[in-house]
């Protein structure tokens, strides 16, 4: 589950990060009466004012702007907030942000130069390990520093049973540049942004950029988190955070009715029991000629409520011109299924597209026979080689 910036600055705080300071706001007056209390507060008499929304490069498509004084803020925040943003990682389409973050101003000038790090912590599968990766090269875009410098970028392999050691955080610091004051607080950084990742069960903390102020205090600028979704259980606060406008509105529809649905670009629409077999099934559209419109899992319980569900958001898709339904009976019975599948169509009544269905388990014959005797324009299979030929004959028939 991705967050909004303000959220990930908020989790950061609470383990002793230390964040460029903000408040949300929501509209241009809020904002306004938000940049007042940042300058009783922090003292700070320019802002930032920064769109909210699950993308990166937000001041590239002009969704983070400096303003010098409260007429400035109110303007800026006008034209953020309802704004259709457009950045490198939100498609073309962009994304409506409806919330902007006031921040406090913290490139301000001093004795010494401000620098922008690059830092995040991740988890590299393969090797079981925790990482952190961090650059010299912050506030860019990391995959063009990966492309054209990436002996720029440093990786530090955590154990995640020992944890972050207090060497790997001041090496960090060492290869950073930095020395002195702004040293120590890399280091106090570093740990305390790996234990915040670690002890919210996150997949990644992006921290781009990560400032040295001028009075060399260490801070995150920006923060992209990504929580761990079968994690969440553990962490009901952060549940709470999750903003379903930012996400595919029938993937949001699908986890209502606890189908795990993802969208795809195909035109066969699948409706399988079991992560493993929808992947299985997705292969065998893709040799029978056709293309996967979906991987949908109705997991273990595919009665009449779940394959209605199921079928209205397949059907949803304009693009999807046949259906399979792939259901291994094991716990489920086939015919149980079966019946679902028929009371299901009759409840939605005409649909467009013909409908395979293979059940295959307990059951399976008196499933096929049910099918077969429902008078509804379903073909039925036992054997997925029989289910593949349907899927290419319909395709073929269209
Ligand atoms: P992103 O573009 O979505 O990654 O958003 P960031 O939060 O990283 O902000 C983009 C850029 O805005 C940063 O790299 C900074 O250069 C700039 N920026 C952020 N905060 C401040 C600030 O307090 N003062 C000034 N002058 N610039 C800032
Ligand atoms: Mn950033």
């Amino acid at each position: 589950m991705n967050i909004h910036e303000y959220q990930g600055k908020a989790i950061l705080k609470s383990f002793g990060v230390r964040v460029q300071e903000g408040i949300v706001a929501s509209t241009a007056e809020e904002a306004v009466e938000a940049a007042k209390k940042l300058k009783t507060e922090y003292n700070s008499d320019w802002v930032v004012v920064k769109a909210q929304i699950h993308a990166g490069g937000r001041g590239k498509g002009g969704g983070v702007k400096l303003a010098k004084n409260l007429d400035e803020v109110k303007e800026k925040a006008g034209q953020i907030i309802g704004m259709q943003l457009i950045t490198p990682q939100t498609g073309p389409e962009g994304k409506l942000v409806s919330k902007v973050l006031i921040a406090q101003d913290v490139y301000y000038p001093g004795e010494s130069e401000t620098k922008e790090f690059y830092v995040s912590v991740l988890l590299d599968r393969a090797k079981g390990r925790n990482i952190v990766m961090y650059s010299t090269e912050g506030g860019m875009d990391i995959e063009e520093v990966a492309e054209h410098t990436p002996h720029l970028i440093f990786k530090e392999e955590v154990d995640p049973k020992v944890g972050l050691q207090g060497f790997q955080a001041r090496k960090i610091a060492f290869n950073l540049g930095l020395s002195g004051d702004a040293f120590k607080d890399m280091t106090k950084f570093i740990a305390a942004l790996y234990r915040a990742y670690d002890e919210t069960d996150s997949s990644m903390f992006e921290i781009n950029p990560v400032l040295k102020t001028s009075d060399n205090k260490i801070l995150a600028v920006d923060a992209k988190v990504n929580l761990d979704d079968n994690a969440l259980f553990r962490h009901k606060d952060y549940e709470a955070m999750r903003d379903t406008s930012e996400e595919d509105p029938t993937e949001v529809e699908a986890s209502k009715s606890n189908l795990n649905y993802v969208k795809l670009d195909g035109n066969v629409g699948c409706m399988v029991n079991g992560a493993g077999l929808a992947m299985a099934t997705m292969d065998i559209i893709k040799l029978a000629g056709g293309e996967p419109a979906n991987f949908l899992d109705v997991g273990g319980t595919a009665n009449a409520e779940t394959v209605k569900a199921g079928f209205n958001i397949i059907l949803s898709d304009p693009n999807v011109k046949a259906i399979l339904i792939n259901i291994f009976g094991g716990i489920v019975r086939c015919d149980r299924v079966a019946q679902g599948v028929i009371d299901a169509y009759k409840e939605i009544g005409n649909i467009p597209v013909p409908i395979i269905v293979r059940l295959q388990g307990t059951n399976a014959v008196e499933a096929k026979k049910l099918i077969d005797e429902s008078g509804l324009k379903v073909y039925s299979a036992i054997l997925l080689k029989e289910a593949a030929a349907l899927v290419t004959k319909v395709l073929e028939e269209k």
